[in-house]
């Protein structure tokens, strides 16, 4: 755990069935919770349509149990309990930061460990950060999860579980799509999930932020084929050589055709691109690299959030720890875009004392 320590309250949670994470054991039940009132109506056959319209709405409202469902009668719901689960997923471990965030350990049913975020802002609005692979194989250096590699895809169900788990907490305001993993290599599961989500929940499209590392076919994917949600791009550096160094996606996505994907991708969609800048210490803070990010922004329409780089134990670039940049680094690299005409804004530093923000998930 990094960052400063908060008042952290760790508990293992012990789910309706008595499994608790980690532990997943016995005959496998089919889960319910993201499926669509359709396919919800087919798996509880031969129970009538009413039951699964009911159902679904105690789903949409995070209900953690059958138990729960208040209005289904004590038989019904014990013959539910004994045929399904409601989630395939376990929450094994929940953190909760002084400051409002609240990080779910998810554990699959294969294993796999994964993690969401609720980050809660100073108004406590909350926003559900979600995650849609099982690691990553991009392998940002500043990235813990990128340190920890790729494990697997994450399915439409397991990503709706995530905002359904999360849902419980409290009435869930924006979604970003900036946990574990790269979104546009898992775009097919990922597209349904936000489609169950801004459809069959009526969640607002507006309200869903993609991060993406900046990979162009995805993004010129998003481009043609939707789904319209706003689209943030992890761009860290304009330096051309450094961000190879920095984020290996460059490589084989340059920073040229990263542009030219983002004006066309603009062109299509006329919506505001967030251009995200983690800050490392000593590394991509100076006035040139605001001034390259800076042009990287011309011809675009973008706001440029400016994330210092939050610590993670261990973690080193070519030979030299990471470090978390000064005040007067931050204000300074801020103040050098803002004297471009570029629109600035300073992600809070929610979520540190359970290792929740930005990079920090893994
Ligand atoms: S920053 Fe995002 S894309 Fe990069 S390694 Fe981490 S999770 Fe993967």
């Amino acid at each position: 755990m990094q960052g400063h320590t908060g008042d952290v309250d760790v508990e293992t949670v012990r789910m309706n069935d008595g499994r608790t994470g980690g532990a997943i054991q016995g005959v496998r039940k089919t889960a319910l919770a993201g499926l669509s009132i359709e396919a919800l109506t087919d798996a509880l056959k031969p129970l009538p349509a009413f039951r699964a319209k009911q159902i679904f709405r105690w789903l949409t409202r995070g209900v953690r149990s059958f138990n729960d469902m208040t209005d289904i009668s004590y038989m019904v719901r014990e013959a539910l309990d004994k045929r399904f689960s409601l989630y395939s997923s376990v929450i094994s471990r929940r953190l909760s930061d002084a400051d409002g965030t609240v990080k779910l350990q998810l554990t699959l049913e294969d294993g796999c460990v994964i993690e969401s975020v609720l980050l809660s802002d100073d108004e406590g609005r909350k926003t559900a950060c979600l995650s849609t692979q099982a690691g990553c194989a991009m392998g940002c250096v500043f990235c813990k999860t990128g340190a920890i590699g790729f494990r697997r895809n994450l399915s439409t169900a397991e990503i709706i579980e995530q905002f359904l788990h999360l849902i419980s907490m409290g009435a869930i305001a924006n979604v970003v799509i900036m946990g574990m993993g790269e979104p546009l290599l898992n775009l097919n599961a990922l597209r349904e999930a936000l489609s169950f989500i801004t459809g069959e929940l009526g969640f607002s499209k507006r309200r869903v932020t993609l991060s993406t590392s900046g990979i162009a076919a995805g993004i010129r994917d998003l481009a043609d084929n939707g789904p319209g949600v706003r689209l943030a791009v992890s761009l860290t550096t304009a330096d051309e050589p450094l961000r190879e160094r920095l984020m290996p996606v460059t490589r084989t996505n340059p920073l040229p055709l990263l542009k030219e994907t983002l004006i066309y991708y603009q062109r299509k969609h006329s919506k505001r691109i967030t251009l995200e800048t983690v800050l490392l210490r000593h590394i991509n803070t100076s006035h040139k690299d605001a001034e390259l990010v800076a042009r990287f922004a011309d011809d675009l329409d973008v706001a440029i959030n400016v994330i210092p780089w939050n610590p993670v134990a261990g973690m080193r670039f070519e030979g030299a720890a990471l470090g978390e940049p000064d005040r007067a680094e931050v204000e300074r690299f801020i103040a050098a875009l803002q004297k471009k005409g570029l629109n600035v804004t300073k992600r809070f530093k929610k979520g540190r004392g359970v290792a929740g923000a930005c990079g920090q998930l893994g």
